[in-house]
């Protein structure tokens, strides 16, 4: 056992009052909390005025409905498509058809190419199958369009254009018991068969628009940053909106999305307002380019060691070496400065709970000077402080977002006070009875996180016997084998973050995912199996499992400030995600695998 002094000793050494910190927080969030949390939002519509037409696809693409039949469909072709495709190849699968709705693979880096888009997790972490691909990213941090193009790179090194249907959005899966196989119907009168179909449709595919009084009235132009109009603002992702140069444009929303794009909109705009309800924590971001040198040093298997290095870290799996070493492995570390033993698990859990508390408020402290430091107006500086704890909002990282607001033509308007903006007229946008008036309003509102395919109802999928999967869960509660399989839709495999474990580098977990069902379907093809379908004992005894692991993020959730991690502030009671964390889950897949774990999902041929 750790001597208990060690904590208490570093709290009684801090130059801050817990105590305080705690009641500014309770306040800040108190300021934010709506009684219509998540239902104050609303989808992209024409009615809104705001456009979710896709820009990037040729409008008025046709082609002939496809009748045929292939081994595998793979529903999105984001990361999580493209891994399940290039896993598929690898275990031998030959007709792999990917469908996907925009005009080409990439999913988040096809919809968002805003001016400044980069990734803000490591390169070299983030973008997959780097080594398959003989690739080493330019920069630490990626730019939106080199991601884009790797993930087409992707495609083509595993022959997944061949078959790929894009501009089509899959309407529904349907069973056919007696043929064994799927049949998928889509939005261009298709109706193809399949055996097996890995629904891999997105965490942040479903963009969102607050609820705004008077939205649809506005009489200038308008956009969602995942629908970026450079037509209107010329430049490209890289900058150079010279068509903003006489404008004055309004951007709703201070989120990691905001971060990016506001110091683009400042260089060129003629005006620019932002409008924030919840300042972002800003931390450094140190973009670099890559060593030449470092990368001719890389052995075989350095990107594996690396994804899995950096996982340990933010996931507080202890280790000697920081391989990424950057602002969120070194905010993960902060705790061991306060629990100095091997493990944490041999701390009280009161104790340790303290320890990450005094890190956090450490953390954020060290944030909040950085906008002092940065931002010369006090009162705008003021308003940019975060007043949360780290993992309440999602961090970022950028070294121009907050020096932007030093420019003579950029407004902060907080809007805390009136839980977001007011109102929206025919030319203004409206926050305490002030009207800024504007030429161009951009949304950079998110997304409905984690409400996409399945889970949105927009991707009816019927089992054995014309059971939905949807209506099931809601009847009967979410029940699958590590979240990927669900017993009565067979040869079904979906991925995402239910009832499994996830992480910020989330292209990671994906591949471990993908990884997985390759293995399981390469199995099910050695051994010839009728097909893939989880007994009822194994998935019984799966969701017995997160039950009984489910971390409890409640108390956590509940005191944090709004936003959609905590589901608008109204957290759920019970946690979907396997307690022990994602390099326990992946073990556990592991172990799975290789001791006897097919037994549990392969059904064998009769006779
Ligand atoms: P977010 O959901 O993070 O941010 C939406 C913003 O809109 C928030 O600041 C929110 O305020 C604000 N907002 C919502 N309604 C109103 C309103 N009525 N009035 C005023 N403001 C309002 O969306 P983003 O697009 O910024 O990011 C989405 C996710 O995409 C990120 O969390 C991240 O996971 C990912 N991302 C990743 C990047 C990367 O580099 N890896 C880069 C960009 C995005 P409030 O906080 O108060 O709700």
């Amino acid at each position: 056992m750790p001597e208990p002094q060690d904590l208490t000793n570093g709290v009684k050494d801090l130059d801050f009052d817990p105590e305080a910190l705690r009641a500014k927080y309770r306040a800040e969030r108190e300021r934010r909390i709506r009684p219509d949390g998540s239902a104050q939002y609303r989808h992209l519509t024409g009615e809104s005025g705001v456009d979710d037409q896709d820009p990037y696809a040729e409008a008025e693409f046709t082609r002939e409905p496809l009748h045929d039949r292939v081994e595998a469909v793979v529903v999105g072709g984001g990361f999580g498509g493209l891994l399940a495709g290039a896993r598929l190849r690898q275990a031998g699968v030959e007709e792999i058809r990917v469908i996907e709705q925009g005009g080409d693979f990439g999913g988040t880096w096809y919809w968002n190419r805003y001016p400044g888009i980069h990734c803000d997790i490591e390169s070299y972490i983030y973008l997959p199958l780097l080594e398959e691909l003989g690739y080493v990213p330019r920069w630490k941090y990626a730019p939106g369009e080199e991601i884009r193009q790797h993930a087409q790179a992707i495609a083509r090194h595993f022959g997944l254009y061949d078959h790929a249907c894009f501009q089509t959005r899959v309407t529904e899966l349907r069973w056919d018991e007696e043929q064994s196989e799927w049949i998928v119907r889509t939005d261009r009168g298709d109706e193809m068969r399949a055996r097996y179909v890995v629904v891999s449709s997105g965490t942040l595919s479903q963009a969102k628009l607050p609820g705004i009084p008077g939205i649809e009235t506005f009489r200038g132009h308008t956009f969602h940053t995942s629908r970026w109009d450079y037509a209107y603002t010329g430049g490209d992702a890289s900058g150079g909106l010279t068509g903003l140069a006489d404008k004055r444009v309004a951007l709703i929303g201070t989120g990691a999305t905001a971060i990016q794009v506001v110091p683009h909109l400042g260089a060129d705009a003629a005006q620019v307002y932002v409008f924030q309800r919840t300042p972002s924590s800003v931390d450094v971001r140190g973009n670099r380019p890559t060593d030449p040198e470092w990368a001719k040093s890389l052995k075989p298997g350095w990107q594996r060691l690396r994804m899995e290095n950096f996982l340990k870290v933010v996931t507080g799996v202890r280790q000697d070496e920081d391989l990424v070493n950057d602002a969120w492995t070194s905010s993960a570390r902060l705790q061991e400065k306060l629990i100095p033993t091997n493990s944490y698990a041999d701390v009280p859990a009161e104790e340790r709970e303290l320890a990450y508390e005094i890190a956090d408020f450490q953390k954020m402290n060290e944030l909040r000077s950085r906008v002092e430091t940065i931002v010369e107006d006090p009162a705008t500086a003021e308003k940019l402080k975060p007043w949360y704890r780290y993992m309440c909002k999602r961090p970022t990282f950028s070294d121009t977002y907050l020096q932007t607001f030093n420019r003579s033509n950029v407004t902060l308007v907080d809007t805390a006070d009136t839980h977001g903006v007011e109102r929206i007229t025919e030319k203004a946008v409206v926050v305490g009875g002030v009207e800024y008036e504007v030429d161009c309003i951009i949304f950079a509102t998110g997304f409905d996180v984690g409400r996409s395919g399945v889970l949105s109802g927009k991707l009816p999928v019927y089992g054995r016997g014309g059971v939905g999967l949807l209506e099931t869960w809601m009847t009967k509660g979410l029940k699958t084998l590590h979240g990927f399989t669900t017993r009565g839709f067979p040869n079904l495999f979906l991925l995402g973050s239910m009832q499994n474990a996830a992480s910020v580098n989330f292209v990671h977990i994906l591949d471990e995912q993908a990884s997985h069902v390759a293995e399981v379907v390469a199995q099910a093809r050695k051994r010839q199996a009728r097909y893939v379908e989880p007994t009822a004992e194994a998935q019984d005894a799966w969701v017995a499992t997160i039950r009984q692991k489910a971390a409890d993020l409640y108390k956590f959730q509940a005191e944090c400030t709004p936003g959609y991690y905590n589901n608008e502030g109204s957290p759920r009671e019970r946690s979907e995600s396997y307690g022990d964390g994602p390099v326990a889950f992946h073990e556990l897949l592991r172990r799975w695998r290789s001791e006897g774990g097919m037994r549990e999902v392969l059904v064998e041929n009769e006779g």
